[in-house]
């Protein structure tokens, strides 16, 4: 051997120990994923990912939890360089009220042409002190900007309005009788909320000291616009609650204020950042980690006041047809007009998302199996029925699609997800273009 070689050798020595020991999982691949060398903390936080116990290709293991990571690598054109940054992976869902689902974070370096070194991190604690901080921000964003058009409700334990005053006609044009005694509810779009999903926020007014969301609010005159809402109990009530025996407040007393802004003008800006964090770049709608963040807070909401949670996981009958017989840019296209189909069968408080190539998830707060099945049905005849026009090409394709309902919430969402899997695998086997329900265990 050359001194030069002999310098490699020794250098690609100390790599490896250095890899074998270092406090966080490190993998070197190639520029397809293939691993050349891994530590054994990588290989621990990346082995529950593969099926097969077989850890070969770091993007095919990480396919179900991060499926952008071969075309980020791919478009990646510049010799060496980060080609992502902690990107954040869902690698559970974890257990509702046990324990937090598990994320990683992957930073990707491209080293040379030939060369991709991975750095991977369990941040799952991390993810849920973010999760705290960034409602605690947006309290505090809350109080601290626009004071002047806001509408300051009572409402009493139920979460009926209790009083008016000029600020709730000021901001939704409601006259007195047309809210008094009426849920707060009404201020919402009536597919935006469910009675459970508004006891629930006073639950969590109550646990929490408030509660807020942001969404589209509605008017007298039908008329919407981009709305925060925060309810708070009364501090009286908090205080009174706080001893044993204190009397429940009866329905007409006043138990919580709702304040209503409207934040039309932070709309855009709040939706770009949700885009850029929460949407799947080629259908624009929920992807697959907003999908398991969203359907884990529901699941949460529901084994704390127990309910109907419904899933329907579809999939696109013989979509590689479609791609092989009008290319893949017609695909996408069918892949854009489903997901628009989606998003108008659904309601707002439903999850929609992309979970996976041509595979789409809906999570339906309170919603029984037969309501879930009704509507999944009423897609896929919508779909069987139509043809998509794409340059001039009319194509048609059909949809299969498999629902489940978790009637027990501690079971977690990896539950329901695999009994909904279970089904939709039972659509394909008995032909395809049909639903199929499965009760859970
Ligand atoms: P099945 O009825 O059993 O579901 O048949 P299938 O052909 O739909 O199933 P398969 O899972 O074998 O094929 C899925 C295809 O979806 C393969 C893949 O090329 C294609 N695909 C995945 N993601 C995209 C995408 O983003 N765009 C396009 N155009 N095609 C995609
Ligand atoms: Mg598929
Ligand atoms: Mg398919």
């Amino acid at each position: 051997m050359s001194d030069t070689e002999l310098d490699i050798a020794s250098e690609y020595e100390a790599l490896l120990q250095f890899l074998y020991l270092a406090p966080v999982g490190l993998a070197q691949t190639t520029l397809t994923g293939e691993i050349v060398m891994i530590n054994p903390l990588s290989a621990r936080l990346l082995m529950p990912l593969s099926r097969d116990g077989n850890l070969a290709n770091l993007f095919t293991a990480l396919e179900p939890v991060a499926p952008e990571l071969r075309k980020l690598v791919g478009d990646f054109a510049a010799p060496s360089g980060q080609v992502c940054d902690a990107l954040r992976m869902q690698v559970n869902a974890g257990i509702p009220g046990k324990s937090e689902p598990q994320m990683l974070a992957i930073t990707l370096l491209k080293l040379d042409a030939l060369r991709l070194m991975a750095v991977i991190k369990d941040v799952t604690l991390e993810a849920q002190r973010e999760r705290q901080l960034k409602q605690n921000e947006a309290w505090f964003n809350a109080i601290l900007t626009g004071i002047t058009d806001y509408a300051l409700v009572s409402l009493d334990a139920q979460g009926c309005v209790v009083e008016w005053n000029a600020s709730i006609g000021r901001v939704t044009g409601f006259s007195a009788d047309a809210v008094l005694g009426q849920p707060f509810s009404i201020f919402y779009p009536a597919d935006a909320i469910t009675p459970d999903r508004l006891r629930d926020r006073l639950r969590e007014a109550d646990d929490n000291g408030w509660s807020l969301d942001d969404g589209w609010r509605i008017k007298a005159d039908g008329q919407r616009f981009w709305g925060s809402a925060m309810v708070a109990p009364l501090r009286e009530r908090t205080e009174l609650s706080a001893s044993a025996t204190a009397p429940a407040p009866h329905p007409g007393e006043p138990a919580y204020c709702l304040v209503i802004r409207d934040i039309s003008d932070k709309r855009e800006a709040n939706e770009r950042l949700r885009q850029a964090t929460a949407c799947d770049h080629l259908t624009g709608i929920a992807n697959r980690r907003a999908f398991f963040e969203a359907a884990n807070l529901e699941l949460e909401r529901a084994s704390r006041s127990p309910r109907q949670t419904s899933l329907i996981l579809f999939d696109v009958d013989f979509f590689k047809q479609v791609n092989d017989s009008y290319g893949h840019p017609a695909g996408d296209a069918v892949l854009r007009q489903l997901a628009t189909l989606l998003t108008a069968t659904f309601r707002q408080v439903d999850v929609v998302a992309r979970v996976g190539g041509e595979e789409f998830a809906v999570l339906l707060p309170s919603t029984s199996l037969e309501a879930a099945t009704a509507v999944a049905n009423r897609l896929r005849e919508a779909v069987a029925a139509q043809t998509v026009q794409v340059d001039g090409t009319a194509i048609h394709y059909t949809l299969s699609g498999g629902v489940a309902t978790l009637s027990d919430p501690a079971n977690g969402l990896d539950a329901l997800m695999k009994q909904a899997d279970r089904a939709l695998y039972a659509a394909k086997a008995a032909g395809r273009n049909r639903i199929v329900t499965e009760i859970s265990a």
